[in-house]
């Protein structure tokens, strides 16, 4: 493809993203909220937009990774969203909007004649870094097959479906899981540390055993056992994404009493550390709860 191309929402996921899309030789013209967040792209010669709108009157294709289902509407069709730009043809949401909002979004393009294409990835700010993110993918196949080069650069991509939204839906499914991960591996070593078990050793033996999960792979390793709480994914997102499993599982007629205690676990995480706190800061909430710690023996934080 090629098309000149746009990216909006320099965050934690974006950053990389962007990052890679430009290493990858797309010349790229990027816009965030942030002034800050579009200086450094600058620098390494991409292009500043002052709002969506300039930026879809410059690209044919835009790539979005923003926080909230109602900001990426707000930037689709807000105040100098993207639908008053003039050149856009397609939008490819990488964020985690929810099907509902992405069948919504999608009509509502096809009528202005854009294409619009949700595309949510999974694999955190280090796959986000490494792109081997998992990059699902709905939409029609011949802008699939377009713009391959540009989801390989982020990741693995997966066409999902024609049907837009259902990459969405593979999203939430997959999140639930990464939420119940956090929130049960936090119970699981929560218990055997008051049993006297070392973190550590918990971890090691979990991960060459059958409990292993991404919690024990890769958030304890990385931000809890050394109490960096940096893992890049905030708790207000991460319930977020559970809030949308569970309204499209309610939608359907489904009773999901797993899930249920999911939602209650970060609706509590965001009421007490805040939307913005790391996720992995859920696992303090457990602690205090059972007297216990989970930090790796030295750690500071
Ligand atoms: P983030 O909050 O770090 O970044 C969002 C960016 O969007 C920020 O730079 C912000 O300034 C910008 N923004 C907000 N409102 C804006 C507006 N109106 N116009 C322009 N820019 C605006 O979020 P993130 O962690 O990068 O996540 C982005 C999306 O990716 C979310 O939907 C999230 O659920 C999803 N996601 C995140 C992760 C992760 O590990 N962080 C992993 C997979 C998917």
């Amino acid at each position: 493809m090629s098309d000149k191309i746009g990216f909006i929402g320099l965050g934690n996921m974006g950053v990389p993203m962007a990052g890679r899309l430009l290493d990858a030789g797309n010349p790229l013209v990027v816009y965030d909220a942030r002034e800050s967040a579009i200086s450094p792209f600058v620098e390494r010669g991409a292009k500043a937009a002052n709002s969506a709108a300039d930026l879809a009157s410059q690209v044919d294709t835009v790539f979005l990774s923003l926080p909230t289902p109602p900001i990426v509407e707000a930037v689709a069709f807000g105040d100098k969203g993207l639908a008053e730009g003039s050149q856009v043809k397609r939008i490819v949401d990488l964020s985690t909007t929810g099907p509902q909002m992405a069948e919504t979004l999608a009509k509502k393009m096809q009528d202005k004649g854009v294409t619009w294409l949700d595309s949510p990835v999974s694999g955190g700010v280090g796959g986000a870094k490494a792109g081997t993110l998992a990059v699902m993918f709905s939409g029609p196949r011949a802008d699939y097959d377009n713009l391959l080069p540009q989801l390989k650069a982020i990741g693995k991509p997966f066409y999902v479906s024609d049907k837009p939204g259902l990459a969405q839906t593979m999203k939430l499914v997959n999140n639930l899981l990464s939420a119940a991960a956090m929130a049960l591996s936090s119970e699981a070593v929560a218990m055997g540390a008051k049993a006297g078990l070392s973190p550590d050793v918990m971890i090691d033996v979990i991960n060459a055993g059958s409990g292993r999960n991404t919690a024990t792979m890769q958030k304890f390793p990385q931000s809890i056992l050394p109490g960096t709480f940096d893992y890049g994914f905030s708790s207000g997102l991460m319930f977020k994404d559970v809030k949308l499993f569970n309204e499209v599982a309610k939608s359907m007629g489904l009773s999901l009493p797993g899930c249920e205690t999911v939602f209650n676990i970060w609706q509590d995480a965001v009421d007490k550390l805040g939307a913005d706190s790391d996720f992995t800061k859920v696992v303090t909430l457990t602690e205090k709860a059972a007297g216990v710690s989970m930090r790796s023996d030295g750690a500071t934080g």
